[in-house]
């Protein structure tokens, strides 16, 4: 491996999920000196559907990894809401072309996480099994302390660690506001039965519950269970508590509630809660430090954040890229343009109406009904399209995106050698 030449600034860009890997990548195309640091010891595998729409999919193009990822797609052909017996009461069949409640473009996090940080070239250092705990700036760079113990001097310091960064807290403690929607939501894996089909099929039962399968292109299903709650903490419960709590909580629901919660305690590792909660941080970057991805903008699944994130470290990458070819640009002035470029859309894209999530929570058995109601008006052919570009997903100011030609790769652009020799997985 060649070293850096000593002007190359040097970027520590946290978190290697999907933004991390995705600005990893662009920074080192724009001749940055990067290293990507992930907290967990190795990739983390998990995680369930997530999509990537609009201008997400020209960012993957621009990467030139759009065919290795649908080629991984999860299969799921369409959303249908159902009854207590299963029987659909509104479909929305996914069409070519359109994004409705289920995308052109549904993977799984894990496998697209994959895909990210296999195409983070060989230049990038990738280190796993650590995290920032400390940070001080001054007007020339940023010294990190580690957990590990070591400290590190960077030109800059990116934040792609997720909702609930840690990083974020030091540095924008003051700045970020967290917005609650009244509903926690806990993700996990079952087998796959005979029965079960390609659909991703959600059932609302009355008291303010949810519960939804879909499928996977790696032989199993993937459930969630949601239920209206004041916040109480339950994402940071073991995961024995938070199956409690499920099984209480779902006790009658109906339709596959037992089967779902069987499937969770089968397969405890696999559990994954959050609450659905809005990040709203006031500025996206302080001096030296900026923050990218869910931990800038994070919210429920408003089936936006993948794509936000995608987004957000093209332009991040592109704008930074311009302060190496301009003697009177600064990071200061590409974290202003970056954030005036994607304030209103990744606000909008995130923001859920006052009161939406529990909305989707009816507490009465007429509030199912009312609900039923609405899916079956919005499936139906006049309304349908209607529904899908404008109350699906609240997004404005969807930005042009400006073109970086340095972050551009050729569709066959490969993995990293680093990628090519990982062990496959079991
Ligand atoms: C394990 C997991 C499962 C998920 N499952 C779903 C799901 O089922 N459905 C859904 O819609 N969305 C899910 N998400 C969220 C989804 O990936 C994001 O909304 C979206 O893709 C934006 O990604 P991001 O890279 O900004 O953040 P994230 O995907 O949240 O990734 C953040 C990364 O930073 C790492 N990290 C955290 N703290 C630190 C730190 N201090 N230092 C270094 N690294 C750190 C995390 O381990 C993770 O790899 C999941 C995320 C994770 C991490």
């Amino acid at each position: 491996m060649t070293s850096a030449p000593p002007t190359t600034p040097r970027v520590l860009v946290t978190g290697a999920s999907v933004a991390g890997p995705a600005l990893a990548w662009g920074l080192h195309r724009a001749g940055f000196d990067v290293t990507l640091l992930e907290r967990s010891p190795e990739q983390r595998e998990t995680g369930q559907n997530v999509d990537i729409r609009g201008i997400g999919r020209d960012v993957v193009r621009r990467m030139g990894l759009e065919a290795t990822i649908l080629e991984q797609l999860t299969g799921e052909i369409g959303t249908r809401f159902v009854d207590a017996d299963g029987r659909p009461v509104a479909e929305f069949p996914g069409e070519e072309g359109q994004d409705g409640p289920t995308a052109e473009v549904e993977i799984l996090r894990g496998v697209l996480a994959q895909i990210m940080v296999d195409a983070v070239p060989d230049g990038v250092e990738l280190r796993y099994g650590d995290h920032v705990v400390g940070v001080a700036q001054d007007a020339t760079g940023v010294d990190v302390r580690l957990a590990s113990g070591a400290s590190e001097r960077y030109d800059l310091l990116l934040v792609a660690e997720g909702r609930s960064s840690r990083t974020r807290r030091l540095v924008f403690a003051e700045e970020t506001e967290y917005r609650d929607h009244g509903v926690t939501i806990a993700y996990g894996t079952l087998d796959r039965l005979p029965d079960d089909t390609d659909f991703w099929d959600w059932f609302t039962a009355h008291r303010g519950r949810v519960a939804s399968i879909r499928p996977d292109n790696v032989g199993s299903i993937r459930a969630s269970l949601s239920f209206e709650s004041e916040p109480m903490g339950f994402e940071r419960l073991p995961v024995d508590a938070q199956l409690t709590v499920l099984r209480e909580r779902f006790r009658g629901a109906g339709w596959q509630s037992e089967r779902i919660l069987d499937g969770f305690a089968a397969r405890p590792d696999e559990l994954y809660a959050q609450r659905m909660e809005q990040v709203v941080v006031s500025t996206w970057s302080k001096g030296r430090v900026a923050l990218l991805g869910d931990a800038a903008w994070g919210s429920g699944p408003t089936g936006m954040g993948t794509t936000l994130a995608l987004v957000g470290a093209h332009v991040l990458a592109g704008e930074l890229a311009r302060t190496l070819t301009d003697a009177g640009d600064t990071p200061q002035r590409a974290f202003a343009r970056y954030e005036r470029l994607l304030r209103g859309y990744a606000d909008s894209a995130q923001g859920m109406p006052r009161n939406g999530a529990r909305m989707l929570h009816p507490s009465s058995r007429l509030g199912v009904r009312a609900i039923h109601t609405m899916y079956r008006v919005a499936a139906s052919r006049p309304v349908r399209g209607f529904f899908q570009s404008h109350l699906l997903t609240n997004e404005k100011d969807v930005p042009e995106l400006p073109d970086y030609p340095l972050l551009r790769a050729a569709p066959d652009a490969g993995v990293s050698a680093r990628a090519a020799a990982r062990p496959a997985r079991g």
